[in-house]
C-alpha cells in the first residue's frame, strides 16, 4: 500500500499535483502543505470558462462596470495589491488578472483561479467602504487564489468522490477535464470556503494589503461594518464559519504584526 501511495504520488508530481504549499510564507506564515489532485491548468481553464459567463450575463444587463469612477477606483486598489503578490509566489506577477465591477446590490465579492476578480457594487456601497477598506476585501479574495484554495477543494473532493488509488488513475484520463470544469464552478463559485481557508486568506489579505500601503487596520474595521448589516447576504465570506468575534481578534492581532510592512511602504 505504501508502495502504491508512493507511486502515486511520485505520477501526481509528474503532472504538476501533488502535496506541496501553493505559496510562500511571508510574514504571515502562509506555507501550509496542501495536496494537489486536480491540476492549476485545469482549473484556470474552468475559471476562464465560468467567468466568462459571469462578464457576458452582467454585459448582456448592462450592469457591468457601469459605474466608470467606481470601477477606476476599484482598479486601482487591485494593480496596488496585485504588484505585491509576489511575496507569496512569483509567477502570480505574471497571471492575467482581471478586475470587473459588477453593478449589483450584493455583498459580494471573489477572486478566481488565475486572477480573475469580480467586485460587486453593492458591498461597497452598502458598507459604505473606503480605499484601506476595499483593499481588505479584495486582498483577502486574491488570497484565496493564490493559496488555490478552490484547487484545493477540488481535490479533497476526488478524493471522498472516487478514493485515493481511483483518483491516481482518474488522473491519467484525459476526458475527466468535463467533469473537472464542473468541479471549478462549484469550488470556486457555488460553495463557501471552510474556516481555516477563511483564516488564511485573512491573514495574507492584510499583508498583501499592508505591503500595498492600505493601513491594516481598516481590515478590523470592514468586519465590524459586516457584523452590523449581516443578514441573509451572499457573500462568501459571511456564510462560513469563523464567527465575526473571532474573526475581528485574529484581525486585530494580525494587523499589528504586519503594521511594520505598511510602516515602511510610506517611507
Ligand atoms: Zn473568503
Amino acid at each position: 500500500m505504501r508502495q502504491l501511495l508512493l507511486s502515486f504520488i511520485i505520477g501526481a508530481t509528474f503532472i504538476g499535483c501533488g502535496i506541496a504549499s501553493s505559496t510562500q510564507g511571508g510574514v504571515v506564515g502562509a506555507d501550509r502543505s496542501q495536496l494537489m489532485l486536480v491540476s492549476a491548468e485545469q482549473m484556470e481553464q474552468g475559471a476562464n470558462q465560468n467567468y466568462g459567463k459571469v462578464l457576458s450575463q452582467a454585459n448582456a444587463q448592462g450592469i457591468l462596470n457601469k459605474n466608470h469612477t467606481q470601477t477606476r477606483k476599484v482598479r486601482a486598489i487591485a494593480r496596488r495589491l496585485i504588484s505585491q503578490v509576489g511575496v507569496f509566489r512569483k509567477d502570480a506577477l505574471n497571471w492575467d488578472w482581471q478586475v470587473n465591477v459588477i453593478d449589483k446590490d450584493v455583498l459580494n465579492a471573489w477572486c478566481m483561479p488565475g486572477g480573475k476578480i469580480a467586485f460587486y457594487s453593492g458591498i461597497i456601497n452598502k458598507l459604505n467602504l473606503n480605499d484601506a477598506e476595499i483593499a481588505s476585501v479584495m486582498g483577502h479574495e486574491i488570497a484565496h487564489a493564490l493559496k488555490e484554495h478552490s484547487r484545493e477543494r477540488a481535490s479533497q473532493a476526488q478524493v471522498k468522490q472516487v478514493g485515493f488509488m481511483l483518483a491516481g488513475q482518474l488522473l491519467g484520463v484525459s476526458n475527466s477535464n468535463l467533469q473537472l470544469a464542473n468541479l471549478v464552478s462549484k469550488y470556486a463559485l457555488e460553495l463557501p470556503f471552510g474556516r481555516s481557508h477563511e483564516s488564511e486568506a485573512d491573514n495574507m489579505g492584510i499583508e498583501l494589503m499592508a505591503r500595498a500601503g492600505y493601513d491594516p487596520r481598516a481590515a478590523v474595521n470592514v468586519w465590524k461594518k459586516m457584523q452590523k448589516v449581516s443578514s441573509g447576504a451572499p457573500m462568501e465570506f459571511m456564510s462560513t464559519h469563523p464567527s465575526h468575534k473571532s474573526r475581528i481578534e485574529n484581525l486585530t492581532k494580525m494587523s499589528q504584526k504586519v503594521y511594520p510592512l505598511y510602516s515602511q511602504s510610506r517611507r
